[in-house]
């Protein structure tokens, strides 16, 4: 007799979901669209890499994963990645706007160009904008939705990274905050999920180090770095009924590490 077990039907929490996730070739992106299709999800990867986000899509099952190249800076390409999923599958239940970047490293404001900062501030804020907005349009009819946005530790911290990471963070939350006021008339909730240090190409690139200066140096109260899966984890808990009262919330993930530092990382 075939065993299907009752806790492998209970497990695939998104049976029956559409998820759009920006960012999603590499890092924190990546790993949760390869867990929202483990858990049974039709998953749409809008990203700029794109063979790297058609890499990813062709481990998943080909029936239930497909890209879009979609520059989340430009409101016509996000207005197609949302059209392009609901043509595609019939609806959106999910948005994970997650695309980021964090600039050049420079830590002294008199340093810092406005094109930099400008730059920053487009991937980091105006993409989590448009990618809100243009969901909440495909959403709001539905009267359902969860709508999740990547921001960091430095939503609510100074001193970990540069101004304008800190600053588009910042406003991440805010942005999500005031839409969670307004979208939950419609039933569509909208979190944050806040990680510290994840090792990422985004993390390792920036800091300069490989896996190995990367987790000497940078670890949470476990003693591990946090790695893109822990950060999925928390996505697929906001993205699933699982968390169908949790609405304006910032899910922290950084095993504790912003309970014990209020400045510096
Ligand atoms: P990553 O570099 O591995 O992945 C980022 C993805 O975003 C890439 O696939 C990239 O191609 C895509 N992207 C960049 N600009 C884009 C654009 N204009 N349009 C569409 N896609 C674009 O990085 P990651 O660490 O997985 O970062 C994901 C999110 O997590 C970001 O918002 C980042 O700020 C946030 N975050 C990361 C860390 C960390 O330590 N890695 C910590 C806190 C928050």
């Amino acid at each position: 007799m075939a065993s299907v077990s009752v806790f492998s039907i209970a497990a695939r929490r998104l049976e029956g979901k559409v998820a759009l996730i920006t960012g999603g070739a590499s890092g924190i992106g990546e790993r949760t669209a390869r867990l929202f299709s483990k858990h049974g999800a039709k998953v749409v990867i809008a990203d700029i890499h794109d063979n790297l986000a058609q890499s990813v899509c062709k481990d998943l099952d080909p029936k239930s994963a497909s890209f879009v190249h979609c520059d989340v800076t430009k409101e016509t390409e996000v207005e197609n990645a949302v059209n392009t999923t609901v043509a595609k599958y019939g609806k959106l239940d999910i948005m994970f706007n997650n695309a980021g970047i964090v600039g050049v490293a420079k830590l002294n404001i008199l340093d810092v160009e406005k094109g930099e900062f400008e730059q920053v501030i487009n991937v980091n804020l105006i993409g989590v904008f448009l990618g809100t907005k243009h969901a909440a349009r495909v959403m709001i009819p539905n009267r359902r939705g969860s709508i999740i946005t990547t921001a960091s530790v430095a939503s609510t911290m100074g001193g970990c990274s540069p101004h304008a990471y800190t600053s588009s963070k910042h406003a991440v939350l805010g942005l999500t905050r005031n839409t969670a006021v307004e979208l939950g008339r419609y039933g569509i909730r909208v979190n944050c999920v806040s990680p510290y240090l994840v090792s990422t190409p985004l993390a390792k690139n920036f800091l300069k180090m490989d896996d190995k200066g990367f987790n000497s140096v940078y670890s949470n109260l476990k003693g591990e770095v946090l790695k893109p899966e822990d950060v999925a984890e928390a996505v697929l808990y906001l993205g699933s009924d699982d968390s169908k009262y949790v609405s304006g919330h910032n899910l922290i993930v950084d095993g504790g590490f912003s309970i014990v530092n209020s400045g510096f990382c």
